[in-house]
């Protein structure tokens, strides 16, 4: 008889309004990982999302942002090995260490891509998500914040209407040379508005110290050793 246990694709994970099928993690998801994390100090997010997001996917051929693949990652991380995690905090007040389990629901906030349009003097950006990993690989390594920003902005946009003529056939060199050759305050105006579309996520949690009461409230950048401990 072959041996063949059928996970399925059972879980649902919404994200903004988008949908996402999935199964939760196999013994060689976890074995991956760790091995990866043998071999390399640092895990990058293309890695994360080859290891542990992809595989479990039931529609594999999907674009998803920085902040849209920690949300996915904490969904199938829930479906996997239960919606809590350890942490210790020292308390601000007694300075006692505090042990407990927290839970992923409370500590998020998360407020999804909201992308429109965008008109400056007569150039009218339309703004969407970036269309394929193709044109998402183009952010891979690129080392300056700057630059990043400035390649993220274009790769956000679709359509350009400039003094009402529309044009949305260019590839991504043209459009480049085209975003460096506006005036500044047109690129600057654009660009403030285009930051207050994009997806915020955050990770805040408010407690109460075991040992004297005091509310204490923890930032954190990312949720500390939350995938396997
Ligand atoms: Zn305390």
């Amino acid at each position: 008889m072959a041996l063949s246990y059928n996970i399925g694709h059972k879980n649902i994970a919404k994200i903004g309004d988008r949908t996402f099928k999935f199964r939760p993690w196999t013994t060689k998801d976890e074995k991956d990982y760790l091995i990866a994390t043998e071999a390399e100090e640092d895990i990058t997010d293309i890695m994360l999302f080859d290891i542990l997001i992809r595989p479990c996917l039931e529609e594999q051929e999907v674009t998803l942002s920085v902040n849209e693949q920690k949300m996915l990652l904490i969904e199938i991380r829930k479906k996997s090995l239960g919606g809590t995690f350890p942490m210790k905090y020292t308390c601000g007040e007694c300075k006692k260490v505090n042990d407990l389990d927290v839970k992923f629901d409370n500590i998020i906030s998360f407020s999804p891509d909201n992308f429109s349009t965008v008109t400056i003097d007569d150039v009218t950006f339309v703004f969407g998500e970036i269309p394929s990993e193709n044109l998402k690989a183009r952010l891979d390594g690129i080392e300056s914040n700057t630059e990043f920003s400035f390649v993220d902005f274009c790769l956000h946009i679709r359509e350009i209407e400039i003094g009402g003529e529309l044009n949305d056939t260019f590839t991504f060199e043209e459009l480049y040379e085209f975003v460096e050759s506006l005036p500044t305050h047109i690129f600057n105006g654009a660009f403030v508005q285009f930051q207050e579309m994009k997806s915020t996520l955050k990770f805040e949690l408010k407690t109460y110290c075991l040992m004297c009461n005091e509310e204490n409230i923890i930032n954190m950048d990312s949720i500390p050793n939350f995938l396997w401990e």
